[in-house]
């Protein structure tokens, strides 16, 4: 069998490996990704909420046929059904439609010049002094280094030594795409709540004013079960048609230790690289991934593949994101403590502070740092604060 060679290997044709295979493959670098299944953007396990901003710091139009709907707003709920609405003047996100983004990724990799190989899982990687050595289920491929974009099943990554992403701190996801149904096409619904969804929120992402997406992430019960329970109570138990069902894994551990090793980076899911908030890996995973793109191709241009060489990466999205992702996972677990009875309390007192005018004005649907930071020294806050202390330091 004969060995195909490559100077960077990219593992997965997801957002991450797409991205970064394109900024590699724009440097005159000779890129090849792998992808286990026979066509890109499916199986799909995403509920497609994108900020506009964070579409533009990618480089990606927000009116392309992968958009499906674009909202101004959000609305939250707490578990007794209290609410209150963030929102902007303009649109904020795109709703967008996975599976085409992900082949508009695949063509501006491939326009690039990056190789993308189908059906091809990979089975195990060996690094050995100067080449990284890949074998799948049928070829052996070789290549000067890896990008590891394999997303949340994390499996390769071991095989260099590196830590995966915690699974203990990720929620597995499950939503339907419904049809028949009355939403408001211009607003996100986000419901929070132990009953609810435990360990993240229910969500209701329109795509129109009749067709939504709705679903939920939770930890410690079936969430099959708690959405099927949150639709019938969502619709007043009016007969809803589910076009598509999708589950998969949500992060919210935040990022793990360390992405970089002799040979060998690792991006988006299988990094870790997603809001720890929200489960939404798209934005940062894919700044991380152009960041590991440009990288690369320097270690190729330069011939250095060392770990001293590629920590260049890590230090480049810290520098970035660390702050982001260090507070949002501090709200994350905050919020994966709080009783219903303290939601409840905080939604009054946001409500009565008008503490939505805050994250309308200043809020960013990926740079939360800012506006959380804020909220955290709010005075109008302090009202929860003996709640917050009893829930949080409960064990
Ligand atoms: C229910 C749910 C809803 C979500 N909603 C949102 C949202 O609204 N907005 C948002 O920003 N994020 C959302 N996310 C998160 C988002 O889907 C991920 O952050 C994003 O897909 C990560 O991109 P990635 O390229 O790192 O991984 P993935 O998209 O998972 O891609 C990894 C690729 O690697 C391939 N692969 C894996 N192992 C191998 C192997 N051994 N050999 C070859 N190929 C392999 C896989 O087949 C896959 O194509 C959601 C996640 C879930 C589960």
């Amino acid at each position: 069998m004969k060995t195909e060679e490559t100077d960077i290997l990219v593992i997965g044709a997801g957002p991450a490996g797409l991205i970064a295979a394109r900024e590699a493959a724009r440097r005159e670098t000779k890129v090849m990704i792998l992808e286990e299944h026979v066509e890109i953007g499916r199986p799909c396990h995403c509920a497609g909420l994108l900020s506009i901003k964070g579409l533009e710091q990618l480089g990606l139009p927000n009116n392309e046929f992968y958009v499906q709907n674009k909202v101004k707003g959000a609305r939250f709920f707490s578990p007794s059904g209290l609410s209150f609405t963030v929102e902007k003047e303009e649109d904020v996100a795109c709703v967008i439609n996975r599976f085409l983004f992900d082949q508009y990724l695949a063509k501006r990799a491939i326009e690039s010049g990056a190789k993308i190989v189908l059906n091809e899982k990979i089975k195990t990687i060996k690094l050995d002094g100067k080449e990284v050595v890949i074998q799948t289920e049928n070829d052996k491929f070789a290549a000067k280094m890896i990008i590891d974009a394999e997303g949340a099943s994390s499996n390769i990554i071991k095989d260099v030594g590196l830590k995966p992403i915690n699974r203990y701190l990720a929620v597995p996801g499950i939503q339907y795409d419904i049809e028949n149904v009355d939403v408001d096409a211009k607003y996100v619904e986000v419901h929070v709540g132990k009953k609810v969804a435990p360990g993240l929120f229910a969500w209701v992402i329109p795509l129109n004013a009749s067709k939504a997406r709705i679903g939920l992430g939770c930890k410690g019960a079936n969430p099959k079960f708690l959405l099927n329970e949150f639709v019938k109570r969502r619709f007043n138990n009016t007969h809803v048609t589910i076009s598509e069902v999708r589950s998969g894994l949500v992060i919210t551990g935040g990022p793990i230790n360390r992405t970089f090793c002799d040979r060998f980076i690792v991006v988006g899911d299988a990094a870790g690289q997603v809001k720890p908030t929200t489960g939404g890996g798209v934005v940062l995973g894919g700044i991380c991934a152009s960041i590991a793109g440009k990288i690369a191709a320097k270690a190729v241009a330069s011939g250095d593949y060392s770990a001293d060489f590629l920590k260049q990466y890590e230090n480049m999205w810290k520098n970035q994101l660390g702050v982001e992702f260090r507070t949002m996972l501090l709200a994350r677990r905050i919020l994966n403590r709080l009783s219903d009875q303290t939601l409840d309390k905080i939604f009054r007192i946001a409500v009565k502070e008008n503490i939505q005018d805050l994250f309308s004005a200043e809020g960013d649907m990926d740079f939360q740092s800012g506006v959380l930071l804020k909220l955290f020294k709010k005075k109008e806050a302090l009202g929860a604060l003996p709640s917050l202390l009893r829930d949080t330091l409960r064990f």
